[in-house]
């Protein structure tokens, strides 16, 4: 493995196309848009930085690391030497099918295609492949260059060559990886998303209020964050359709978004990224208060 090609260059590519790099792989990192190829390499450049500051690289690895990356717009170009290649594109499974599609067309033949997918079937995704036996799916965590779990997920054609190919690669990012089978959710978000879930219905149904919830979680159960404020982090948009993936996939109304969530999605009440969830953000980068409709 020497050719890394990383699709979709947003929040978790970057970060994925970051930790290659470091270890002297030759990324291609692939977008669409221009602008966010630029906001990457700023983002990586940056990130770079704050590991000089705290002195765990030094400046020649930070220019060496960037030297190891190339941007393309062209996924045919960008995959075209790959050994493996990570798709960390949108969330959304007709754009996924329809990359997968040309991915196997255009990169090399040997070539394994992994996704970072969080909830979309790894097996529906092989299928549209020639080579089902080489598509997994390797969940890198938010903040990449940070988190230590990759979840490798193995769908029903996924041969064990590649499986152990995709497990020594991630310890060998410095990771540790954990190999699960392809059901929805997979291992980490089939137990997140309820709990996240049931916080919000804890909310709705007005057990108590955004930050008592929270506290609970934190102070109760050690948790760094609190399930409200994850989901804002996470996404609420995001949380919503994993959830709807659980939903569907399992046809057990236990994992039913709750109304409180489906209400804030349709309202563009979508987190952190959106300035608002069950906080309300944007008074400082570290700041953030509860949200006016969640007030006492
Ligand atoms: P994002 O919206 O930040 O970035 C997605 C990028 O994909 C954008 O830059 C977009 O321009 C690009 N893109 C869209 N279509 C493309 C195409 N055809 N070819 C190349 N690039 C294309 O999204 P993200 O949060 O980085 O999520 C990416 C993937 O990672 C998703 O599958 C998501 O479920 C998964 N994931 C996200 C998180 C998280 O916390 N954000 C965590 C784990 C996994």
């Amino acid at each position: 493995m020497k050719n890394i090609s990383v699709i979709g260059a947003g929040t978790m590519g970057n970060g994925i196309a970051h930790v290659f790099a470091m270890k002297g792989y030759a990324v291609s990192l692939v977008d669409i848009s221009e602008t966010a190829l630029e906001k990457a390499l700023a983002t990586i450049s940056k990130n770079l930085d704050r590991m000089i500051a705290k002195e765990k690289i030094s400046e020649g690895d930070k220019t060496s690391a960037l030297n190891n990356i190339t941007t393309y717009t062209d996924t045919k170009k960008g995959v075209a030497n790959a050994d493996l290649v990570v798709e960390a594109a949108t969330e959304n499974i007709e754009l996924k099918l329809k990359i997968f599609k040309n991915l196997d067309e255009a990169a090399p033949e040997k070539a394994i295609l992994a996704t970072n997918t969080s909830s979309i079937s790894i097996t529906k995704i092989a299928a549209v492949t020639s080579r089902p036996e080489k598509v997994i799916g390797m969940h890198f965590m938010n903040p990449v260059p940070v988190m230590k779990l990759v979840e490798v997920i193995r769908g029903y054609a996924t041969t064990d060559e590649v499986t152990k190919i995709t497990m020594d690669l991630s310890k060998d990012l410095g990771k540790i990886p954990v190999e699960v089978n392809d059901y929805p959710g997979f291992v980490a978000n089939r137990i997140l998303m309820p709990m996240i879930n049931e916080a919000i219905y804890t909310l709705y149904e007005n057990v108590a209020g955004v930050e008592e919830i929270d506290t609970v979680m934190k102070l109760g159960m050690a948790h760094p964050m609190g399930p409200l404020q994850l989901a804002d982090f996470i996404g609420l948009d995001v949380c919503l359709s994993i959830l709807n993936v659980l939903y569907n996939g399992f046809g057990n109304p236990k994992y039913a978004p709750c109304p409180l969530l489906v209400n804030m999605v349709t309202a563009g009440k979508k987190g952190r990224k959106s300035g608002e969830g069950f906080y309300s953000y944007g008074h400082g980068t570290k700041d953030w208060i509860v949200a006016e409709n969640f007030k006492k």
